[in-house]
């Protein structure tokens, strides 16, 4: 694996592969790196292009900074584990390096309705400072395809739609969420949970997969007070639980027999916000 701290030097090399016909495939995380992010770089390598991923812990996303300043960061960890999975190339920049003279010289993205429900509702900036970063990474990677993962289900509607407006000739693809035994979301925030935490953590997951369970003959309000008091009675602070269109996340009041939905909860417990979703 090359690792390349600039963006002169990765450019360099990626178009010397590029000119010799090798596609490119990439995965941008922000370190911290489990085996959700390693599956990425799996599905990017069995697809037999360049396997490129990045760490960069990305400030302008993190609309509380406490979170950002507590934000896990492991990256002999996380290079080890991209050396076992074959990764063949490690962008590493610093923050110079990605936003060069500020990040308010480099644009942003407007997306809309994505930003004002859910994540966009609760975290506000965070998909501007989401749309800021991966723009700027993928017109340095210049990747064929983008590796995302579904957990962070409305960020992909969000990069599809960057993709989109920018009219960047990238594929994007979106990979399973990788989970525990138990079904939680594998997270780079999971590390931060104490014993008791991640004891109880597997009901974001329990709690999907009662409001996948009832949709043929539940009422999603109710199912939805329960899965909020469940939530709460085991220390977690419900941000929201919520029922949607998988395909432009219109929240849904109640289930609508044969349609394509999705079921999405944020939840933090001990100051740790947890995310998770279910395709119904
Ligand atoms: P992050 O480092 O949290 O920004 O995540 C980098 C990429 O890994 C994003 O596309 C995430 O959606 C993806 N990812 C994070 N957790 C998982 C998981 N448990 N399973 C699959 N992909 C994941």
């Amino acid at each position: 694996m090359i690792i390349f701290k600039k963006e002169a030097d990765i450019q360099e090399y990626l178009n010397t592969q590029r000119a010799a016909g090798t596609r490119i495939g990439f995965t941008p995380t922000m370190g911290a790196l489990h085996e959700g992010h390693i599956s990425l770089v799996h599905k990017n390598k069995a697809d037999g292009s360049l396997s490129v991923c990045s760490i960069f812990l990305n400030p302008t996303q993190f609309n509380d900074k406490n979170d950002l300043v507590k934000y896990p960061v492991s990256t002999e960890k996380d290079i080890e584990l991209l050396l076992d999975a074959g990764c063949d190339v490690l962008f590493l920049p610093d923050v110079n390096e990605v936003y060069p003279g500020g990040e308010e010289k480099m644009p942003t993205y407007d997306f809309g309705y994505l930003e004002t429900v859910l994540e966009g509702a609760t975290r506000p900036g965070h998909f501007r400072g989401v749309g800021q970063v991966v723009a700027r990474l993928l017109s340095i990677v210049a990747p064929d395809k983008v590796y995302l993962g579904s957990k962070d289900y409305q960020q992909c509607m969000v990069i599809k739609e960057l993709v989109r407006k920018l009219g960047l000739p990238v594929q994007v693809e979106i990979c399973p969420t990788v989970r525990e035994a138990d079904g939680l979301a594998m997270s780079s925030r999971n590390r931060r949970l104490t014993e008791p935490q991640r004891a109880v953590a597997g009901i974001i997951y329990q709690c999907l997969v009662s409001i996948q369970a009832k949709q043929d003959d539940g009422t999603f309000a109710v199912v939805k007070r329960e899965c909020s008091e469940l939530l709460t009675a085991k220390g977690f602070q419900p941000d929201y639980v919520a029922l949607a269109n998988a395909d432009d996340l219109t929240l849904l009041d109640e289930y609508r027999p044969g349609a394509h939905m999705v079921a999405l909860i944020a939840a933090s417990i001990g100051g740790i916000r947890l995310i998770d979703n279910l395709v119904l």
